[in-house]
């Protein structure tokens, strides 16, 4: 029976890559498909063990959905130059593609500059612009290290918070850490939560545990000498993902809204010429207002929409491909998912 599930699973998977090579190879309008790519980690990287499993690409899957791309005839493109050409109604290949690299994450200097230089194919990365040169990381990093590392002590008021999050059942974190898993279904049910308070209530708990607190051994965001040589030769760019990653439609007032909207392309500019005036939403989470910010002060937005996106399309509104080792670790399965985000 599960030999059959396994053949009926391999056949549908076949399937939808067949779909989309096709959908790729016959689009009749210039067409561009935006990759999206979060951290890059070799298979053995120690941060793999507690990261999110759907943030990770190694090395190897980038390398080979570039070389894919360009066997499917797509032309790798810096995303900047594609909307302007798109905007003036210039001439746009019939195929592009555009690789993409939200957060800012260290491992993109570290691990896909190597393969963009190799393989000679721009990139954009969206930066968090207050993190860059800090020790700071993400809440949902600091989480899942808290949760997979510790037990929750009982009794602890400092972790009051995060309590009602756990896992339910006879093991709620207190009498062992946590698997990947159940930490990472733990960070999906903290998303109710806004991010400036998790952000705190992890303050709170390093001040009461000094002990656990996050040490800079391994530093996991980009430095501004980092971004200076990525950008020397053209090849990387960088855009706006906020200043503190918090998502827009948790914030409590139009004045917080516009510090990470606003703000973050005047933090921005100050690193120089390599900058696009494209914005990208964390978690993909917008509200009126903060759409309405993102077009005054932003020439196009990348949301989290799956899907590829045609000439004449709305600048704002555009759609990409969310990729990671789960979902793309090889041409079939890149295929697949490029498929399944066309039907
Ligand atoms: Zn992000």
């Amino acid at each position: 029976m599960a030999f059959f599930r396994s053949l009926v699973k391999s056949g549908a998977l076949s399937m939808l890559a067949c779909y989309g090579w096709l959908r790729v190879r016959l689009s009749k309008k210039p067409t561009l498909l935006i990759l999206t790519y979060h951290r890059i980690l070799p298979a053995d990287a120690p941060e793999r063990a507690v990261e999110q499993p759907g943030m990770v690409t190694s090395p190897q899957s980038l390398e080979n959905h570039i070389r894919v791309a360009r066997k499917l005839g797509a032309e790798p493109v810096h995303l900047s130059d594609w909307l302007d050409r798109n905007r003036q109604g210039k001439p746009l290949p019939k195929l592009a593609v555009a690789f993409t690299f939200d957060d800012g994450w260290q491992d993109n200097y570290q691990y896909a500059y190597p393969t963009l230089k190799a393989q000679n194919a721009p990139a954009t990365i969206f930066l968090v612009t207050q993190m860059i040169d800090t020790g700071n990381t993400f809440w949902p990093e600091q989480v899942l290290s808290l949760l997979t590392t510790q037990t929750i002590p009982e009794n602890d008021s400092s972790f009051d918070w995060l309590r009602p999050h756990l896992p339910s059942g006879p093991t709620p974190g207190a009498n062992r850490p946590l698997s990947l898993m159940e930490a990472d279904e733990v960070i999906a049910r903290l998303k109710s939560l806004e991010d400036a308070a998790i952000l705190e209530a992890l303050e709170q708990v390093y001040t009461s545990h000094p002990d656990i607190a996050p040490t800079e051994t391994s530093r996991s965001i980009l430095s501004g000498s980092e971004l200076a040589e990525m950008a020397q030769n053209g090849l990387v760019m960088y855009g706006a993902h906020t200043r503190h990653h918090y998502r827009l439609n948790r914030l409590k007032d139009e004045k917080s809204l516009k510090e990470e909207i606003v703000d973050c392309l005047k933090d921005l500019k100050s690193l120089g010429d390599a900058t696009i005036p494209v914005f990208c939403y964390p978690n993909g989470d917008i509200t009126g207002t903060g759409e309405d910010l993102v077009s005054d002060t932003y020439k196009a937005a990348c949301t989290t929409k799956t899907g590829w996106n045609v000439a004449g399309c709305n600048p704002y509104d555009l759609h990409r491909f969310n990729l990671h080792d789960g979902n793309s670790h090889s041409t079939r399965t890149l295929l697949a998912t490029i498929g399944r985000g066309l039907l």
